[in-house]
């Protein structure tokens, strides 16, 4: 019977195993998407951040430029800006005033942000009037990708062990910057350089790092939760269908009403045991057995008496089964017994045996103390003496006849076939 249930064991670790793909998929592109969207949010942060800098600066400039330069208090130390034609003046009181124009201010509140640790401007051009203006690398890569039609360029690099975010977009020549900056052949709309930003970004990085690792704890919490939730249901599933399984098995093979195996039972195992027997050149009997005038006994106390007494047939001739040995309901109120290993004259003994149990016994229904006797056909194959194997139903024929002799004899009697 056992074997049987390793023919599902395939097919559920299969499952299993299925299932849990489907389960990692699931939640890997679940956890997948949830990290890019993340991701985005963020990069899209750092850019709208670089984008607020550098658009503040562009119309702090464009007022600088609209009022061509703004004059402020040449203080000691202050120097003038030497690309400048006349960047000083006097004024009538004495006091001598410098001209800030766009480029000198950018680079001046650049410095400052710097200080402050807040962030860096840098004015760059891939023609600069000012050596200090000359792109780094990634401005210039910027800048090439400007003169290609491209409205902003972003990176990031590593300063002094820490993370920084470039941002740079393109300034257009306008109006405002002619007045300077046209003797140079630039016309209105021309990209004339651009203005790159740099902030620092360790904190975020940082952030980030300690973000996806919890992202990750999360993912595998999250799979292992799922995994362990459907295996067990898996495993619950498939106990209760093996279970379900053996109880059909068990239905299919047993008589409902003696309990023992039934017809279709029987005959499997006869025609199993006959060819072992053929095989190892063993004997086997069988025992084919009906209750006596049964059917007086169900017209005098009723069917249910007749069921008692069928029953009480059944556990006799169970108590006088070894081990070996398959008793089971063969039809009606006829039974029948297999007996491997066993020779003619063990089997006639065991058949006398039961006949006497069977005579002896008693079963009470209905308050009626019921006596039935039954009559026994014994049929052997015996390799040694017989050279063709019986096939299934002759051998059972063999120990039918040999009953109905037994009945035509008087019945309550063994029957031994020729
Ligand atoms: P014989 O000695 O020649 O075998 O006579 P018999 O009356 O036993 O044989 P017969 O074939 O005439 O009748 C068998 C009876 O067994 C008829 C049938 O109703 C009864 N029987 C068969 N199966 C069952 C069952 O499951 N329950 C009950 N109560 N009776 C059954
Ligand atoms: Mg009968
Ligand atoms: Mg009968």
């Amino acid at each position: 019977m056992l074997p049987q249930k390793s023919r599902y064991k395939s097919p559920w670790k299969r499952f299993a195993v299925n299932i849990s793909l489907v389960i990692l998929l699931f939640i890997s592109a679940l956890f997948t998407g949830i990290y890019f969207n993340h991701q985005n949010t963020i990069e899209q942060g750092l850019r709208n951040r670089g984008q607020a800098l550098f658009s503040s600066l562009v119309i702090t400039r464009k007022w600088n430029a609209l009022h061509g330069g703004v004059f402020v208090e040449k203080t000691p130390g202050m120097k003038s800006n030497p690309y400048l034609q006349n960047p000083d003046i006097t004024a009538r009181n004495g006091k001598t005033y410098t001209k800030k124009n766009p480029a000198l201010m950018t680079r001046e509140i650049s410095e400052i942000a710097d200080r402050e640790g807040a962030f860096q401007f840098h004015i760059t051009s891939l023609k600069p009037l000012n050596p200090n203006n000359t792109p780094d690398p990634f401005e210039r890569q910027a800048l090439l990708s400007f003169a290609q039609g491209k409205s902003e360029a972003i990176g990031k690099e590593k300063r002094e062990g820490a993370t920084y975010y470039r941002y740079m977009a393109p300034l257009f020549v306008e109006e405002a910057c002619l007045s300077c900056h046209g003797a140079q052949g630039y016309k209105l709309g021309d990209v004339r350089g651009g203005i790159s930003v740099r902030f620092n970004i360790e904190g975020m990085e940082r952030a980030l790092m300690l973000n996806r690792l919890l992202l990750g704890l999360l993912f595998a919490v999250t799979l292992a939760s799922f995994l362990g939730i459907v295996l067990r249901l898996v495993v619950a599933l498939q106990k209760k269908l093996l279970a379900a399984e053996e109880l059909i098995r068990e239905m299919a093979t047993t008589d409902y009403l003696t309990k023992l195996k039934n017809r279709r039972f029987l005959l499997t195992r006869l025609r199993e045991e006959l060819g072992r027997a053929s095989r190892y050149r063993h004997p086997i009997s069988c025992i084919f057995f009906d209750a006596d005038h049964f059917k007086r006994v169900n017209d005098t106390y009723g069917h249910e008496a007749g069921d008692t007494v069928l029953k009480t047939i059944s556990a006799t001739a169970q108590e006088q089964c070894r081990q070996t040995d398959i008793l089971g309901r063969y039809g009606g109120e006829e039974f029948l017994m297999i007996l491997p290993e066993t020779d003619l004259e063990q089997a006639g003994a065991l058949a006398e045996r039961l006949r006497q149990a069977i005579e002896n016994q008693t079963s009470i229904a209905d308050q009626h103390h019921l006596r039935v006797t039954a009559t026994f056909g014994v049929a052997c194959y015996s390799p040694e003496t017989t050279a063709v194997q019986p096939n299934l139903s002759d051998f059972i024929k063999q120990a039918d006849t040999a009953m109905l002799e037994a009945k035509k004899a008087g019945r309550n009697r063994v029957g031994i076939a020729a």
